[in-house]
């Protein structure tokens, strides 16, 4: 973490309800909302390993996107096309990281997009990553200028909010221009209209707490009172499913050529999917979501989110966002492309700095054989396990009988289906990842219990 992010401290201005103990709201400055809409911008996997670093001894689980990315972690090198692929699932890069530089506490600092080509040069080719091998055979691990473009942002401009003047964020993460129409709506909505029962306190805000900001947003609809009042790590409150699949709200786009087929095992009396056997579109579809960012994640996965803070954030987030590269659309680096996404994301084309210089390679690739362009992330005819949790293991890692005796289920109860999903599925399967701690039952559920039970 750079030393400045460190150092950085904001002052908000808090008015508390002293006889609730309870934050009504907060004043903060431009700078400071913008740090707060900068969570919503981070992807997935940055999360997870952000929030493992600030409770080392009992990290805060976002879903199952924790088990992804341990599964990540957990794999060798050799279960990926290449080191880079492991590289940019446990080291996500986004779009954005561009407009986050000029953040003034920036949560992940990266030392931007580097360029790499073989050495001695000779070749007409250079990657992103330095662990790519050109078609030369050749290490590419010589660093080059990166020819920039030449956008220059106005630094007297925020970067996600334009307006200068004071932001009014309630406990509840929403966030308004401040007026004084709306503070006095607030208070007395909260039954604070005399004003002998609200105090002003004035808080330091630094890089702690605004991790534990992030946690919040997950898990407490009293952000600010749990932040600054309790000064306590947020209760746990993702459930496991207990009801079926959470109804889409949201239209997906029909594409219904794309499926992705595996074979899932499931208990017959309550058609309840033990874990799934696939190969590596699969993984590489649930890999994918570690590089999807948080607002992306949220817009996929529809509406009503009945935890934490996170609609509130969001949707403010989306009014006030004045950002010249606001999209409607998930936009990834080129190199998180393969051929079957499902997902509602675009990647782009080329990367912003292809340049005449060098072809750019796709770092999931081979250097000899660019053929394989768009190929996943892991190593192809390669069969995995998935839990319902997403923890994820290559089968040839543990023995089928140490896996069913896990199950502890009689063979007669357990029985295999063929399972299709396109579109629509893994956009149920995302949504399900961050609300709950049971992916694939909330997710698949109606997709085996409307079968008819059949033996195999
Ligand atoms: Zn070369």
């Amino acid at each position: 973490m750079a030393k400045s992010s460190r150092e950085t401290k904001f002052t908000l201005k808090l008015v508390v309800d002293e006889e609730r103990k309870k934050v009504v709201f907060a004043e903060a400055c431009r700078d400071f909302v913008d740090v707060l809409f900068s969570l919503l911008t981070l992807p997935m996997g940055t999360i997870v390993r952000l929030l493992k670093n600030h409770r080392k001894s009992e990290p805060f689980p976002v879903g199952c996107f924790t088990n992804l990315y341990k599964s990540v972690v957990g794999m060798g090198i050799d279960d990926f096309e290449t080191e880079a692929c492991k590289q940019m699932l446990l080291h996500p890069r986004s779009l954005r990281d561009v407009e986050c530089k000029r953040l003034k506490l920036n949560l992940h600092p990266t030392d931007g997009t580097k360029l790499f080509v073989c050495s001695p040069y000779g070749c007409d080719m250079c990657s992103g990553f330095s662990t790519s091998r050109c078609r030369c055979g050749k290490l590419m691990n010589k660093e080059i200028p990166i020819p920039r473009a030449d956008v220059v942002d106005n630094i007297e401009d925020g970067v996600f909010v334009r307006d200068r003047s004071s932001y009014i964020i309630t406990d509840d993460l929403k966030v308004s221009v401040r007026s004084t129409d709306l503070v006095l709506r607030k208070l007395k909505s909260v039954g604070c209209g005399d004003l002998r029962k609200v105090s002003e306190r004035l808080v330091e805000i630094g890089l702690d707490e605004v991790m534990t900001l992030l946690e919040c947003i997950f898990s407490s609809n009293a952000s600010l009172t749990d932040t600054f009042l309790n000064k306590q790590s947020p209760k746990r409150v993702m459930k496991p499913c207990t009801a079926p699949s959470p109804h889409m709200v949201k239209e997906i786009e029909a594409r219904p050529e794309e499926v992705i087929t595996f074979s899932a095992i499931v208990r017959k009396h309550d058609m309840k999917i033990l874990y799934v056997e696939c190969g590596e579109d699969f993984v590489d579809l649930l890999f994918t979501f570690l590089a999807v960012p948080l607002e992306s994640a949220l817009e996929i996965s529809g509406e009503n989110f009945n935890f934490g803070c996170i609609e509130n954030l969001f949707k403010s987030f989306k009014e006030l966002n004045a950002s010249k590269n606001s999209r409607s659309k998930a936009v990834l680096p080129y190199y998180y492309r393969w051929s079957k996404q499902l997902l509602n994301i675009i990647c782009e084309e080329t990367p912003f700095y292809n340049s005449s210089l060098c072809c750019v390679i796709d770092p999931k690739s081979h250097g000899r054989d660019q053929s394989k362009k768009g190929s996943g992330f892991v190593k192809r005819h390669t069969k995995f396990t998935v839990s319902d949790d997403l923890i994820i293991l290559p089968m040839n890692s543990s023995s089928a009988l140490c896996f069913l005796k896990k199950l502890e289920s009689p063979t007669d109860e357990i029985q295999v289906q063929e399972i299709s999903i396109s579109k629509t599925q893994a956009a149920s399967l995302l949504r399900a990842s961050l609300m709950t701690s049971s992916a694939l039952k909330a997710a698949f559920w109606n997709s085996t219990s409307k079968k008819p039970k059949q033996e195999t």
